[in-house]
């Protein structure tokens, strides 16, 4: 079960600064200036410094590099997901390949339960889910399928993500695993949530219960962090970490900008303030092997005060007579983890982009930068593909 070792990485919580954390040298010229060390500043900085030679000084705000994907050791020598866990998985070889550059992976397919008055069922809803929740014997597709549609209430046009799963399941499959667990998720009915939000999560008349379906599903073998800090260490790349932008803001140390925090925050407010939902995470560890049966288990009732609570060694393989676990609260306040998907914020959202397309030496991109919900390597493949319009506009200007 317990597959992998404990790998060789530094076990205490506090470890060493990583090779290229160094100093800036404000008399030293940089092209660019990354602000934010997550999986889009740091795939733009590798790229920009090793695959086109140009001088990077990369600054989080945060004291750590991988933003959200941060993992590291906990007191008890446990590897946790400090933001909540993190879950790799593509369809695209480009993004894949272009990781494995800097880990190695283990295979990992996740596996998520929702917690119903006591039953734990699978989800995303599957023919497992129906037959457990409804002490039904549903035998195939097709009877799975059949007993769907019996529920489904259509709905004519299909814009929010309650009309999205109303329409597939109907409202007690609705109620039952959406509507608490969004409500908590996004301080927010689902009515009032764009569909993309809940249409992530699909419904299956199979007994296929993992979570994602995508070609490569995989954890860095020794962590994200670990990963991050192969990407950035590179002699044309400075890290200050624990430095804000704004107190560089003035500096003038590079004639480009690629901006990964939120778009707002860089335009001062100036339209308002773009909405973000914030989490609180409470870590633990307790003194046993095991405390849940997989990785995830959700918890859709409203009574209950947290969306999830996550085991870390289900997701790394580590092997540890104690586990970690974390319960996840969902905020209006606090630092920005998800764009909140819905007309108003997008007009909103498009107010700044206007701003932002009209620069001409400053890039926003990642989730916070484009106010998008976007998985990790969606990231990764809109961070390359700047990185592409970034060089080949260079190049462009420099044969003119
Ligand atoms: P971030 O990781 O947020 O990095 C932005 C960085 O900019 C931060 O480190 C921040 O400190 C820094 N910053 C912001 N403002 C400033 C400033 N003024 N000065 C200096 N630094 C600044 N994706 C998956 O593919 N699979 C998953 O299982 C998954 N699970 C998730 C679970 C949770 C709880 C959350 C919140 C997200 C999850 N994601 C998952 C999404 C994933 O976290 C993001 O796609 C990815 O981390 C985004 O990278 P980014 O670089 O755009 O942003
Ligand atoms: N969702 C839900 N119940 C669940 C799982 C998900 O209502 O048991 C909804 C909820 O609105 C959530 C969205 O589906 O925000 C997307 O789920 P996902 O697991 O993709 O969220 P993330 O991992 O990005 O937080």
């Amino acid at each position: 079960e317990e597959a992998v070792a404990n790998n060789n990485r530094n076990t205490t919580a506090s470890r060493l600064p990583i090779p290229s954390l160094r100093r800036a040298d404000r008399s030293k010229p940089y092209d660019y200036l990354i602000v934010g060390a997550g999986f889009a500043g740091s795939v733009l900085a590798e790229r920009l410094a090793a695959g086109s030679g140009k001088r990077v000084l990369v600054c989080d705000k945060r004291p750590h590099v991988a933003g959200n994907a941060y993992d590291h050791y906990d007191e008890h020598g446990v590897l946790v997901h400090r933001y909540g866990p993190h879950i790799f998985h593509t369809n695209s070889e480009e993004i894949f390949a272009y990781l494995s550059r800097f880990t190695r992976w283990r295979p990992y397919e996740h596996r998520v339960l929702a917690d119903v008055g006591g039953k734990l069922l699978p989800m995303p809803i599957n023919r497992t889910t129906l037959n457990g929740l409804y002490g039904l014997d549903l035998r195939d597709e097709g009877q799975a399928a059949a007993f769907l549609a019996s529920r489904a209430e259509p709905v004519a046009d299909i814009r929010t993500s309650r009309d999205v799963v109303v329409s597939a399941v109907g409202t007690d499959l609705y109620e039952t695993f959406f509507q608490g667990y969004t409500r908590k998720q996004w301080g927010l009915d689902p009515s009032e949530l764009d569909k993309a939000v809940t249409a992530r999560v699909p419904t299956r008349t199979s007994m296929d219960d993992r979570y994602f379906l995508d070609t490569y599903q995989a954890m860095p073998a020794d962590g994200f962090t670990a990963m991050f800090e192969a990407m950035l260490d590179h002699p044309n790349i400075t890290l200050e970490l624990g430095v804000d932008f704004e107190e560089l803001r003035a500096e003038g140390l590079a004639p480009k900008l690629i901006f990964t925090g939120p778009i707002d925050a860089y335009y001062g407010h100036r339209f308002g303030a773009l909405p973000y939902r914030s989490l609180r995470f409470q870590h633990e560890t307790l003194d046993q092997r095991r405390f849940q049966p997989v990785a995830v288990v959700n918890y859709p009732a409203e009574t209950v005060p947290y969306t999830r609570i996550t085991e870390y060694k289900y997701l790394t393989g580590q092997v540890h007579p104690k586990t970690s676990i974390s319960f996840e609260f969902a905020c209006a306040e606090g630092d920005p983890y998800y764009p909140i998907p819905r007309p108003e914020n997008q007009a909103l959202f498009k107010q700044y982009e206007a701003l932002a397309r009209a620069e001409r030496d400053v890039t926003f991109v990642g989730r916070l930068g484009t106010y998008r919900y976007y998985n990790m390597d969606q990231v990764v493949g809109q961070a390359l593909a700047t990185h592409r319009k970034l060089v080949g506009a260079a190049a462009s200007i420099e044969a003119a």
